[in-house]
C-alpha cells in the first residue's frame, strides 16, 4: 500500500526528538534498548479511538497528554517504573496544527516521567492512537492483581467519580456549575497517572489495580485473581469537592463506584502497614483512603452502608461489549 504522502515528514517534524535512553531510537526498523541489570520488563498496550474513547474535536494537546497517561497508570499499577515508549496513530489527514498540539501533550507528560519516545507507525485512517510503553521492576516486587490475602486492608488513591460526573454534564444528565465542571472535565481529559505512588508501593502493597473501568469492577479483577472477596463501606469512598456537591444520590454513587476513567490506583496491604501507608500519602501529598477489607470466600464485592447492610449497583464498570 502507498504511504500517506507526507508520512516521514510528519514523524520527522513531530515524533523524533531525542531519546537518550535508548541505543537506535526513531528512524530505523526497531528501537534497541537495554535494560538495567536485575530489573524485568513490563509492557503495556492501550489504544484510544475517535468516537469511543473521545468525541470527535477533542482537543489535540490533551489527547497527547491521555494517550500516554492511561498507559502510565498501567505501569504504575505493576509499580514499574517508565522508560520508553512506542506510539502508532492512525490520521484522517497530515494537519499540522494538529500534530504539533498532539506531539507537545504526548511530550511533556513523557518528559515528567522519563519516557523516551523510540517509535511507532503511522498511517491514514479514522484517528485512532495507540501506545506502548515498556517499563522496568525488579520482578519478584511487582504489583500483580493476583497477591491479595483475606485480611488485607483495602486503599484507593485520590478519589474516583470526577470523570464519569463530567460525561454525565456532557450529556446532559445533570447540570454542574463552576469550579466543579472545570475540575471534572480535567480529571476526564488531563488524568494524572499516579507514577510515584506506584514505585513507592513496591514491597508494601500485596496487589494493585488502576482504576480505569470503575472501582468495583477493577477490584473485581483482584479478587478473581486473588481468589478472595471483599468489603467496603460506601460512606468511606474518598469524595471530591463536585461529587461531594452533587444531589443525585443515585449518580453520585455509579460515579463514584462505577464511573471510570480515574487512573486512580487501587491497592492492598496487610494493617501492619497502615502507617507506612499513612506516611507515603504525606509525603506523595496524595489522600491514600482505607475504603474495606479482603475477606475469605467468593470473588465478590459487598458495598456496605454505615448500618453494615448491602447497598445494590445498577452498574458496577465500563464494558465495551456489554
Ligand atoms: P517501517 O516501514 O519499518 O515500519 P516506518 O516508516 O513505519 O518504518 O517508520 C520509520 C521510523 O519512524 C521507525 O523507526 C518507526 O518506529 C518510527 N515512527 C513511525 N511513526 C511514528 C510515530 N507516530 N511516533 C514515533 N515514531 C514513529
Ligand atoms: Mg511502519
Amino acid at each position: 500500500m502507498r504511504p500517506m504522502p507526507s508520512e516521514f515528514e510528519i514523524i520527522r517534524r513531530h515524533f523524533s526528538r531525542a531519546a537518550p535512553s535508548a541505543m537506535v531510537g526513531v528512524g530505523d526498523d526497531c528501537a534497541l534498548v537495554r535494560s538495567k541489570p536485575g530489573m524485568t520488563l513490563a509492557v503495556t498496550t492501550d489504544m484510544l479511538v475517535e468516537g469511543t474513547h473521545f468525541p470527535a474535536g477533542s482537543d489535540a494537546c490533551r489527547l497527547g497528554h491521555k494517550s500516554l497517561a492511561v498507559s502510565l497508570s498501567d505501569l504504575a499499577a505493576m509499580g514499574a517504573d517508565p522508560r520508553w515508549g512506542l506510539l502508532s496513530l492512525a490520521l484522517p489527514a497530515a494537519d499540522d496544527n494538529w500534530l504539533s498540539a498532539f506531539s507537545e501533550g504526548f511530550y511533556s507528560l513523557a518528559a515528567r516521567y522519563g519516557v523516551d519516545l523510540i517509535g511507532g507507525d503511522t498511517t491514514r485512517g479514522p484517528l485512532a492512537i495507540s501506545v506502548t510503553l515498556i517499563g522496568e521492576v525488579p520482578v519478584e516486587l511487582a504489583l500483580r492483581r493476583d497477591g491479595a490475602l483475606a485480611g488485607d486492608d483495602i486503599w484507593v488513591s485520590g478519589s474516583t467519580g470526577e470523570a464519569a460526573l463530567a460525561l454525565a454534564a456532557l450529556s446532559g444528565r445533570i447540570a454542574l456549575a463552576e469550579p466543579f465542571i472545570s475540575q471534572c472535565l480535567a480529571r476526564l481529559e488531563t488524568p494524572e497517572p499516579r507514577v510515584e505512588l506506584g514505585g513507592r508501593l513496591r514491597g508494601l502493597a500485596h496487589s494493585a489495580i488502576d482504576v480505569s473501568d470503575g472501582l468495583l469492577a477493577d477490584l473485581g479483577h483482584i479478587l478473581e485473581m486473588s481468589g478472595a472477596g471483599a468489603e467496603v463501606s460506601y460512606e468511606l469512598l474518598p469524595r471530591a469537592p463536585a461529587i461531594a456537591s452533587c444531589d443525585d444520590a443515585e449518580l453520585v454513587r455509579e460515579c463514584l463506584a462505577g464511573g471510570g476513567d480515574d487512573y486512580e490506583l487501587l491497592f492492598t496491604a496487610p494493617p501492619a502497614r497502615r502507617a507506612d501507608v499513612d506516611a507515603l500519602s504525606a509525603d506523595l501529598g496524595l489522600a491514600l483512603t482505607r475504603i474495606g477489607s479482603v475477606v475469605p470466600g467468593e470473588a465478590k464485592t459487598r458495598l456496605l452502608d454505615m448500618q453494615g447492610n448491602a447497598l445494590a449497583l445498577a452498574r458496577s464498570g465500563f464494558d465495551h461489549f456489554r
